[in-house]
């Protein structure tokens, strides 16, 4: 493929610093969001301003979705002045956000009905991974497809094909377990160390050599201990993925014991009216737990 014309939808945290990657790569974009400030940011740095999902589809060959979750996935789809009212046969879809595996497979599925090539393309490396165009693409769908669209996820990260249409999602559920369980780890030993009158600074300095090294501590360890919860990532949004994670358990019969006590911990964060903090803001539940404050830096 010659260089396509592109559709964005969903200018947040993430799709913004996507799109801007795209258009100083060359690429045509056109695109959308509900929000129009947003619109008006990316309009600015070289995109054409559509005012509906159907209009960015109708002018682009490849249309890219990155939305917060299933529903608005569905909504952007298949809604009033949608991407199927306008997408034309032979077009591309890829959806990036991080949905239930369900119903990327669903979407895509009725997409080919209008002779639409289907990816799911999840991502992982957070706000800083979107903004160094160095994310990992978790993609599902048939290799050609795959193929097709690489050089448009080279241009955001690197892309992995892992099976059939919904295995990206697939793939990412197991990134978010991992992803959660960890910073519930680090939470409760910053929380230990804090209470047990170590320096939790010291700590994240000592573990992050060690065999306990993982991203939470390289990216967010100093940030928790000093109190720093601007979203990356919200607490919103984890939750959002714990409960997909739940359902597809579920649908082929894993249990998931660790995973299932994290989910509580990010329902407690729900609960208490703390979703929009960075999810490294899981410190703040386990530190009310213990009655301390592990944080010294607020
Ligand atoms: P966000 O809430 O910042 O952005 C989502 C954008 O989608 C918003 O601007 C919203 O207005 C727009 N939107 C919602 N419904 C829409 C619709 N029907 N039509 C057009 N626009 C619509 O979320 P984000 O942090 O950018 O995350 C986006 C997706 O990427 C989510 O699925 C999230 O789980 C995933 N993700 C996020 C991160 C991260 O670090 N933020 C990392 C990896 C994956």
């Amino acid at each position: 493929m010659s260089k396509p014309k592109i559709g964005f939808i969903g200018l947040g945290i993430m799709g913004r610093p996507m799109s801007k990657h795209l258009i100083n790569a060359g690429y045509e974009l056109t695109v959308y969001d509900i929000v129009a400030d947003s619109v008006k940011e990316i309009a600015a740095a070289g995109a054409t301003a559509a005012s509906t999902c159907k209009e960015v589809a109708e002018n682009s060959d490849v249309i890219i979705t990155m939305v917060p979750d299933s529903p608005d996935v569905e909504a952007a789809v298949f809604g009033e002045n949608g991407i199927a009212e306008g997408i034309k046969s032979g077009s591309y879809y890829v959806d990036m956000s991080t949905i239930a595996p369900s119903v990327a497979i669903s979407v895509g599925e009725r997409l080919a009905e209008q002779g639409v090539k289907c990816l799911d393309g999840p991502v992982s490396g957070g706000d800083v991974g979107a903004q160094n165009a160095a994310l990992s693409i978790m993609c599902g769908g048939e290799e050609d497809v795959f193929n097709e669209i690489k050089p448009i996820f080279d241009i955001m990260g690197k892309a992995v094909l892992c099976g059939k249409l919904g295995s990206g999602q697939i793939v990412k559920a197991c990134n978010q377990v991992l992803v959660a369980v960890t910073i519930a780890g680090v939470s409760e030993a910053l929380t230990l160390g804090a209470k047990a009158g170590v320096d939790p600074l010291k700590i994240v300095e000592v573990l992050s050599g060690g065999l306990a090294r993982c991203g939470i501590l390289e990216n967010r360890g100093e940030r928790m201990v000093n109190g720093d919860f601007d979203p990356g990532f919200r607490i919103r949004l984890h939750y959002k993925d714990l409960n997909i994670i739940q359902k597809t358990g579920n649908d082929f019969g894993v249990p998931l014991p660790v995973t299932g006590s994290v989910f509580e911990l990010f329902k407690t964060a729900m609960v208490q009216d703390r979703g929009e903090l960075d999810h490294s803001g899981l410190l703040t539940v386990i530190e009310d737990m213990a009655g301390i404050q592990a944080r010294t830096g607020e």
